[in-house]
């Protein structure tokens, strides 16, 4: 089924408020913002890319937006259910995009601490995934995730299975972001809120680093250990998003609280 009216998602995917468990409501309204607010901050890319959640109580299954709908489509209750090896979880008839669940299935198989994946091909994290060092310490968006980022080198379009390894290898540690080379962003969250505010600072550090070097000027950086130690000093203050997801939802609400039906 293609959707070609706005009425046909709402006939397709009927409302699930009160008929699924309370956890799994709540996420599937946080994962329906964070796909609002990305629309919002210039992250969306026609139909492609992903942001996903594990379900509450099933670790093996994850939530994500069917493959022919747009980040402003999205709500709650047209979120699609799929397992980690890329199976369908649901019955509902909108098709899931096979390249998305692999990357993501990938991510929850091989972290266990991981409940939220945001996938992104933003301009600017398309152009750093192009460079050959990656996003370097310019700013302190990106000493956030100094030693902390991955690197995945382009294997095409991720829908072999036999990628999943190497996309599991290279995000196996504890890094929380991932230049997939060619290709785009992804971040790792402990929840939406993380995986969005994440993807929100990789890409705005992407963003500066761009605009650093096409100013022309002499570039400088701060010494190792400095980004050693800024790197610490922010993952200590626990900045997991949760402070700044209030007023992030809030925001979802006012572009159209429709997301959380
Ligand atoms: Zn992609």
């Amino acid at each position: 089924m293609t959707p070609n009216r706005p009425d046909d998602l709402k006939f397709a995917f009927p409302p699930l408020h009160g008929r699924v468990a309370a956890p799994e409501w709540a996420v599937r309204v946080d994962l329906a913002a964070a796909y609002r607010l990305s629309a919002h901050f210039g992250m969306e890319e026609m139909i492609r890319n992903h942001i996903s959640a594990r379900v509450p109580g099933a670790p093996d299954e994850f939530l994500v937006k069917p493959a022919a709908i747009r980040f402003s489509e999205v709500t709650a209750s047209n979120l699609i259910k799929v397992s980690v090896a890329g199976e369908r979880r649901d019955a509902a008839p909108l098709p899931a995009d096979q390249a998305g669940i692999n990357i993501h299935g990938a991510v929850y198989e091989a972290r266990p601490d991981v409940h939220a994946v945001h996938h992104s091909h933003t301009i600017a994290g398309m152009t750093i995934a192009a460079q050959k060092d990656g996003l370097l310490p310019l700013s302190q968006h990106a000493l956030r995730f100094y030693d902390r980022l991955a690197y995945h080198a382009y294997e095409g379009i991720a829908l072999a299975s036999e990628e999943r390894v190497r996309l599991k290898r290279d995000l196996g540690g504890a890094a929380r972001g991932m230049i997939l080379r060619h290709h785009g962003l992804l971040t790792a969250g402990r929840s939406v809120a993380e995986a969005m505010v994440l993807m929100y600072y990789l890409d705005l550090a992407c963003q500066i680093q761009v605009k650093a070097q096409a100013s022309g000027a002499a570039l400088t950086t701060p010494a190792p250990e400095v980004c050693r130690e800024i790197a610490r000093q922010i993952e200590g203050n626990g900045l997991t998003g949760d402070e700044e997801w209030p007023a992030l939802r809030r925001l979802a609400d006012t572009l159209d609280p429709a997301y959380a039906t």
